[in-house]
C-alpha cells in the first residue's frame, strides 16, 4: 500500500525551468503552486506580466494534488437551502460560477493540450437517508425552474441504472459534472503557465511580505527578496509564513482517500455503470468514483480529523468500512493507495477572494475547488487588472471567526455535532 497521492504518484513530476531566483523583482508574485496559483500564473503570464510562483513544497503538493478529481458543477451544500438564506438572485449567480469553472477547466485541457481524461462524466449526489431524498426533491424542482435543466431526480427504483448498491434512497443528476486526473492536470497547469514566461519556484516558501518603499511589495523567502508591485495569495490553509489573517478566516478540515487495485470492467460495469462523480448528503460524507485506469477511488470525511501518516492510515480502515457497506463486492479487493488532505473551509463554506491592504487572495473553496480555484486563478489576472466586478465572491465580507487564532481546537466539538445531525437527520 502507498500512503501518497494516487494522483501524483502515476503523473509525471514537473521538473522546473527555474532553479534559482532568476532576478530579485517581477511584476506579480503568487504565492503557492496548487489550482488557483498555477492557473493564475497561466492568465497572468498570458497577458504579459512578469510573473514568479513562490511555492512552499511542490507543485500540487497540497489539496490540488490530493482531492477526488471531481471537477462538479452545483453546489456542494443544498441548494434550497443555501438560496433561501442568500437569496435566489445571488445563489443563481454563483451557482452559474461554478458551471464556468467547469467549463474553463475544459477550455484550459484543450487550449494547453492538458493530457489529464478530463471527461464530462456528470455527479450523483446520493440521499443517504429517505428524508434528504426529499430534500434532493426540493432543491431539484427549484434548480430546474430557476438555472440548471439539465438536473435530473432519481427514485430508489431508478436508481438501479446508476449505481449497483441498495444503500442509497433515491439521487440527483448534474450532467455538467465531470471527472479528471487531477495530477496531471495540476501538473499541466504549471507547465503550461511555465511555457508562457512564469517562473515556478518549488520549495520556496513565503516567509515574509511587506509594503516597500521601492517597489510595491518585498517578498522574503530563504531563497532572496523578490520586489513586485501586485501579490496574489493562492495559499490555501497556508500553515506557514506571515498569513495569520487568513489562518483565522479558514478551518482547515481532513478529507481521507483509498484507492484499490485495478478491478475489472465488468464489476465496474455493475458497480458504477455511468463512470459518474458520485457523493453522498452526509455530513459526514462519502464521495467516490472510477480512475481513469479502472480503479474505485473511495473518500470521505472519516474522522473529522487532520491528516498526516497515522491519521490517514486510521481513516484509510473507516473508509474501507464505508465502501464495504455500499458495496459488499469490494470487502476483499486491495487497497493500493491511502492519503488525505486538508480542505480549506470558510464559516458559510463559501469561497473568498478580494484585496486586503494591497495584497490579492482567493481561497476557501471549501472542498468544492477544483473548478472554482481554477475558474478564480483566471479571473484573479483580470481582477487584478481592474476588473473587480468581475469577481463572482465580491459581495461577501470576511471575518475571522471568533475564537479561531490559527489552530483549529474546536474541530472535535464540530464533528461530534455532525455525527449527531446525520444520526438525527
Ligand atoms: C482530500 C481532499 C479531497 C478533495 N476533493 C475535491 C474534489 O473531488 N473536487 C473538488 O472540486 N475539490 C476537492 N477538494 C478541494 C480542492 O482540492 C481545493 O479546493 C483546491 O485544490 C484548492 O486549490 P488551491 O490552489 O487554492 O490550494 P492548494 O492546493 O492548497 O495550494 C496552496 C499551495 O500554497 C502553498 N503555500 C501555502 N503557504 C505558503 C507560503 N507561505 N509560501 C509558499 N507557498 C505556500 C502550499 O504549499 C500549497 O501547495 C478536495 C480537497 C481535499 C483536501
Amino acid at each position: 500500500m502507498h500512503f501518497s497521492s494516487y494522483w501524483l504518484d502515476t503523473s509525471e513530476p514537473f521538473v522546473s525551468r527555474s532553479p534559482d531566483v532568476p532576478d530579485g523583482s517581477c511584476d506579480v508574485v503568487v504565492v503557492g503552486a496548487g489550482i488557483t496559483g498555477t492557473a493564475a500564473a497561466l492568465a497572468l503570464a498570458k497577458k504579459g506580466a512578469r510573473v514568479m510562483v513562490c511555492e512552499a513544497e511542490t507543485v500540487g503538493h497540497a489539496a490540488s494534488g490530493r482531492n477526488g478529481g471531481m471537477c462538479n458543477n452545483g453546489f456542494a451544500q443544498d441548494y434550497a437551502s443555501l438560496s433561501q438564506r442568500i437569496g435566489t438572485e445571488l445563489a443563481n449567480r454563483l451557482y452559474l460560477a461554478f458551471d464556468a469553472g467547469v467549463d474553463t477547466v475544459e477550455r484550459l485541457v484543450r487550449e494547453e493540450s492538458i493530457d489529464c481524461d478530463f471527461v464530462r462524466t456528470g455527479k450523483l449526489k446520493l440521499a443517504a437517508k429517505p428524508e434528504h431524498y426529499d430534500k434532493l426533491a426540493r432543491s431539484q424542482a427549484l434548480l430546474a425552474a430557476s438555472v440548471d435543466p439539465d438536473t435530473r431526480l432519481l427514485t430508489k427504483a431508478e436508481l438501479c441504472d446508476e449505481i449497483g448498491s441498495n444503500h442509497y434512497h433515491g439521487g440527483l443528476i448534474f450532467e455538467k459534472s465531470a471527472g479528471m486526473h487531477v495530477g496531471r492536470y495540476v501538473r499541466g497547469l504549471a507547465k503550461a503557465a511555465e511555457s508562457r514566461g512564469a517562473y515556478i519556484l518549488e520549495r520556496t516558501p513565503v516567509l515574509g511580505l511587506q509594503r516597500g518603499s521601492r517597489c510595491g511589495y518585498v517578498v522574503r523567502t530563504p531563497r532572496g527578496e523578490i520586489c513586485a508591485p501586485q501579490v496574489l495569495l493562492a495559499s490555501g490553509i497556508s500553515q506557514i509564513g506571515p498569513l495569520g489573517w487568513i489562518r483565522r478566516r479558514i478551518v482547515p478540515v481532513g478529507a481521507f482517500l483509498i484507492v484499490t487495485e485495478p478491478l475489472p470492467h465488468e464489476l465496474l460495469d455493475r458497480l458504477l455503470p455511468t463512470r459518474r462523480m458520485a457523493t453522498d448528503t452526509k455530513n459526514f460524507v462519502n464521495f467516490f468514483r472510477v480512475t481513469p485506469d479502472n480503479r474505485m477511488l473511495f473518500g470521505g470525511r472519516a474522522r473529522f480529523a487532520t491528516s498526516n501518516l497515522s491519521s490517514d492510515e486510521k481513516s484509510g480502515l473507516i473508509l474501507r468500512q464505508q465502501m464495504a457497506t455500499v458495496y459488499p463486492e469490494l470487502t476483499d479487493v486491495r487497497i493500493d493507495y491511502c492519503w488525505g488532505g486538508m480542505v480549506d473551509m470558510t464559516a458559510n463554506r463559501l469561497p473568498r477572494a478580494g484585496q486586503r491592504d494591497g495584497v490579492y487572495y482567493s481561497m476557501g473553496y471549501s472542498g468544492h475547488g477544483t473548478q472554482m480555484a481554477t475558474l478564480m486563478g483566471t479571473l484573479m489576472a483580470e481582477i487584478m487588472d481592474g476588473r473587480a466586478d468581475l469577481n463572482p465572491w465580491k459581495d461577501f465580507d470576511w471575518p475571522a471567526i471568533p475564537g479561531h487564532f490559527g489552530k483549529p481546537w474546536f474541530l472535535p466539538l464540530v464533528g461530534a455535532w455532525y455525527r449527531l445531525k446525520d444520526g438525527l437527520q
